[in-house]
């Protein structure tokens, strides 16, 4: 039993996104993005009861409309009039990790060369079929299983193709998916996808959140009860949303709605026109829901909000959201001459139009004040679209260079000691991003798919072929064909066909690459030497960041300054996250080379466990001098942490400059069984760089 839809507290941006969505498929989905524990997949996954049920052809296995059949459909053709049913509105999770087959169905290939049959096994995309398509933690989705879900969002079909055998059947669906920014940006061929994007956060208000708790313990103490108490506002909520359906086909967007919708579109400077569509579509939805059959300034405002932020990010540090500034400006220069009304005159006029059932009021727009305040109870606009989630933080000296990260770090930062203990130099701001060069492990590894490391895969090109383990996702037919070759005499083979058994049968194996845990130890001490030298060393640390997010790599950041060590982010999905704490990097002090090693190997063991096939890369970017309290065996010392690590694939980034130089990093390197290479090596320009095993294979 799920927690009823209209119980959800707060989260009025995303009641009304899903709602606009519910009332209009044709708005494109919802994407939500927000910290852990804010209820983004409990509000998600209760939108499925409030959605109308759905009418399908008895025994269709795909979902077809009774109305009007998928005339492509593996289970068909259905005659005209063929026996229908009415089951409830679908909400089908697309788990993170699922292979291939469970999204877009199994082809059973054995059966089709061996037999004959098209034996088809429908797949997630089937099931989804005129329902939700949820994606938890979409941002962590395989880019295979994204491209997968990209064509088949884009053509309304899902289309499944092994050695010349194929099937497709319509697969229209909603696509919402949840994920966490801390954790990695999503690509944005699949950010575009999504007709809207919601930023979420916990409620600030202790009334509300108190709300959130006692809500959450009686459901818990006894579901059945607290769904009964909620049931009439869920049944009069999915009265509206059929309501609204119905009306949807009524609504007129005018002329000069229309244009405030391109105005709008125009002033955020958006590219193509999928936001315009987008925007114009969830403003008529947005009119339907509030009862109205023509589109106001309110519904392009509403829609505005929903349909524009994630369309105008250019890269993962720019900072989310909309600017109700430039919003309204827009809003207003695109008014038409002849409306003299002024823009906020008919706030609360929506949402007591609408046939609101009460607390279920997700319409409420709020007239598109900044603040709302106009909606009733404990469902109030509590977070609005905030701005305060992220922080711009113009450095000191920073140049403002477009697309450069200049992201502070975030207050929450998971525990971990951000403010060194003294900071003998302010934090220097990182040079320029440039291009960098493929760094990659040696050998080949089998994680999860990615763009550094040679790695077998579930695509890629064809390098030899293998017994099947279990059954054949990819046919070798040159292997296959060997295979039975031999056999044919002794199977009484007649006529130009050759005869083959399953046991013949041979998978290929093919080569793709994987995505790495790439782990940064990065020198801040003094000997690092003047701050132009420091920026460049951040900059070059920046470009390898963000090389690892197009390369799809975990990334892990430690530093070493002063007496010690600092894991300043354990390993993540969120380049984000790392360049923040690289741009606030406080440099100066003794060098202890020794703890940084250590710290890396603790660090790598934890990860080994945690994620095993992901290999790790290890690089370290020092000048390669050890200091410490006086006496001591700095070199020594780090020399055996180096050996430590010596089964680890790494790079040391040789950092040190001047006309006199020690060549400390190269004899580091050594330890390590690492490449050396000087800083300025780092350029893409450079020949490509593979790093050297340091196992003799
Ligand atoms: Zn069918």
């Amino acid at each position: 039993m799920s927690f009823p839809f209209t119980a959800v507290v707060g989260m009025d941006d995303l009641r009304l996104a899903l709602l606009l969505n519910a009332v209009s498929p044709a708005v494109g989905g919802v994407l939500v993005r927000g910290e852990k524990g804010t209820a983004k997949s409990t509000s998600v996954r209760a939108l499925a009861a409030v959605l109308p049920p759905v009418g399908v052809v008895a025994g269709c296995r795909f979902g077809c409309d009774p109305a009007a059949p998928d005339p492509a459909c593996p289970d068909g053709p259905h005659e005209a009039g063929a026996a229908a049913r009415t089951r409830p509105a679908r909400l089908v999770e697309l788990p993170v990790g699922a292979a291939e087959d469970r999204l877009v169905g199994s082809l059973d290939l054995e059966r089709a060369l061996t037999e004959g049959v098209k034996a088809y096994e429908p797949g997630l995309l089937a099931a989804a079929h005129r329902g939700v398509l949820y994606v938890d933690e979409v941002n962590l989705l395989h880019d295979h299983l994204v491209d997968l879900l990209l064509d088949a969002a884009a053509l309304g079909t899902a289309y499944v193709e092994r050695e010349g055998v194929s099937v497709r059947h319509a697969a229209r669906f909603l696509l919402v998916g949840t994920m966490n920014p801390e954790e990695g940006e999503l690509r944005p061929q699949l950010l575009d996808r999504f007709g809207l994007t919601v930023e979420v956060a916990a409620p600030r208000d202790p009334a509300v959140r108190a709300e959130v708790v006692r809500r959450r313990f009686a459901s818990d103490a006894d579901p059945a009860g607290f769904a009964a108490e909620w049931a009439a506002e869920e049944t009069a909520l999915a009265a509206r949303i059929a309501d609204a359906r119905a009306r949807l086909p009524r609504v007129v967007l005018s002329d000069a709605a229309l244009r405030q919708v391109t105005a709008v579109c125009a002033a955020f400077d958006v590219d193509g026109l999928r936001a315009d569509l987008v925007t114009a579509r969830a403003a008529i939805a947005h009119a339907a829901w509030c009862g109205r059959e023509e589109v106001t300034e309110d519904d392009v405002r509403v829609a505005a909000r929903l349909a524009l932020p994630h369309r105008r990010r250019r890269n993962p540090f720019d900072a989310p959201g909309l600017d109700d500034e430039t919003l309204d400006q827009a809003l207003a220069d695109s008014r038409p001459d002849d409306d003299p009304e002024p823009p906020d005159d008919d706030s609360g006029g929506p949402d007591g139009g609408g046939p609101d059932g009460g607390g279920t009021d997700g319409g409420g727009p709020d007239g598109g004040g900044p603040d709302g305040g106009g909606n009733p109870g404990i469902g109030g606009n509590t977070y609005g679209s905030d701005p305060g989630t992220q922080v711009k933080d113009p450095l000191p000296g920073d140049g403002e260079v477009a697309g450069e990260p200049t992201t502070a770090p975030r207050g929450e930062g998971g525990g971990h000691a951000d403010a060194a203990p003294a900071r003998e130099q302010a934090a220097v701001a990182p040079a320029d991003p440039f291009r960098t060069r493929r760094l990659e492990v040696p050998g080949i590894g089998a994680g999860a798919a990615g763009r550094r490391s040679r790695a077998r895969a579930e695509r890629g090109r064809v390098v030899g072929s293998t017994r099947p383990e279990g059954t054949v996702t990819k046919l070798h037919l040159p292997g296959t064909v060997l295979a039975a070759a031999p056999h044919q005499r002794a199977r009484g083979r007649r006529g130009p066909g050759l005869v083959v058994e399953r046991d013949d049968l041979r998978q290929a194996v093919l080569e793709g690459r994987e995505g790495n845990l790439v782990l940064f130890v990065v020198d801040a001490s003094g000997s690092m030497g003047a701050r132009s030298r420091m920026a460049a060393v951040k900059g070059a640390v920046l470009s390898l960041l963000l090389d690892a997010y197009q390369r799809r790599d975990k990334v892990g950041l430690i530093t070493f300054r002063g007496d010690a060590a600092e894991l300043a982010l354990p390993p993540t999905w969120s380049v984000e996250a790392a360049a923040a704490r690289l741009t606030g990097l406080p440099t100066g002090g003794r060098t202890p080379l020794a703890a940084g090693l250590l710290e890396a190997h603790r660090t790598l063991a934890r990860e080994r466990v945690r994620d095993p096939r992901r290999r790790p890369l290890l690089v370290v970017v020092t000048d390669g001098r050890a200091t410490g309290a006086r006496g001591g065996d700095h070199l020594g010392e780090a020399r055996r942490a180096a050996g430590l690590l010596a089964d680890v694939a790494g790079v040391v980034v040789d950092c040190e400059s001047g006309p006199v130089r020690l060549g400390l990093a190269a004899s580091l390197g050594a330890a390590l069984g690492a490449r050396t290479m000087r800083l300025e090596e780092l350029g893409a320009d450079q020949l490509a760089g593979v790093v050297r095993d340091s196992r003799a294979a």
